[in-house]
């Protein structure tokens, strides 16, 4: 069965894209144009995720967000314009799981989905993530192969768990960077590959040769 996204965004040509795009990754989607009715829906149907916009007409993203958290654990993206700090804050506290900045790469926002499905995919069905002999215990941050265990930094650690949430699919440096150093950080897009580096020694030690350079784009880890 499909995946259903609710997306509330007054924006309609960012709507429309959003619709078109996560409907060609298999997405089941549903728009709302206001906060109002975004609510509605996500109050009365059952959605996999919600991408909510946080300026929105009728009501702003924050305080549905705040209602949808009274009612339902469901996992809610906000997204944010640049400049809104405070709203990103406020967006956590009112019990977002995650944001994204806009003007954002649409791959950008399919692997933080992919990420928050898992997630909650993971609670229901296991606390692992698998490649092969590769292990990566999600709730004692742990890396096993073959049942070795992988000493890893949690840079290390966070790198390869993106890699492997996003298995087959190339992850840019832009991405890495934004998902593992975080948006404000000012870090170059080679620290990314000096820690692809650390950690693909670290698993070939072990006899893992997992990482896989895609040259001028990205690392994948194909499983
Ligand atoms: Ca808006």
């Amino acid at each position: 069965m499909k995946q259903k996204i609710l997306v509330v965004e007054d924006e309609k040509n960012i709507s429309r894209f959003l619709e078109l795009e996560l409907k060609h990754e298999q997405f089941e989607v549903t728009v709302a144009y206001d906060g109002r009715a975004g609510l509605e829906l996500a109050m009365n149907e059952k959605f996999d995720c919600i991408l909510l916009d946080v300026m929105l007409p009728e009501l702003n993203g924050i305080e549905v967000c705040r209602r949808i958290r009274k009612h339902s654990d469901v996992p809610v993206l906000l997204l944010t314009a640049r400049d809104e700090v405070m709203d990103r804050v406020a967006g956590l506290d009112a019990g977002a799981d995650d944001y994204i900045v806009k003007p954002f790469a649409i791959e950008e926002l399919l692997a933080r989905i992919r990420s928050i499905l898992r997630r909650v995919g993971q609670v229901k069905v296991s606390e692992q993530l698998q490649v092969r002999e590769l292990i990566i215990d999600t709730d004692a941050y742990e890396v096993t192969f073959e049942g070795r265990k992988l000493e890893l930094t949690r840079t290390e650690y966070d790198l390869l768990k993106l890699l492997i949430e996003n298995l087959n699919r190339v992850c840019t440096r832009e991405l890495i960077l934004e998902m593992v150093w975080g948006f404000d950080n000012e870090v170059e897009t080679n620290v990314v590959d000096v820690y692809i580096r650390h950690l693909r020694s670290k698993l070939q030690t072990m006899g893992a040769p997992y990482i896989e350079t895609v040259r001028g784009v990205g690392y994948v880890v194909r499983g």
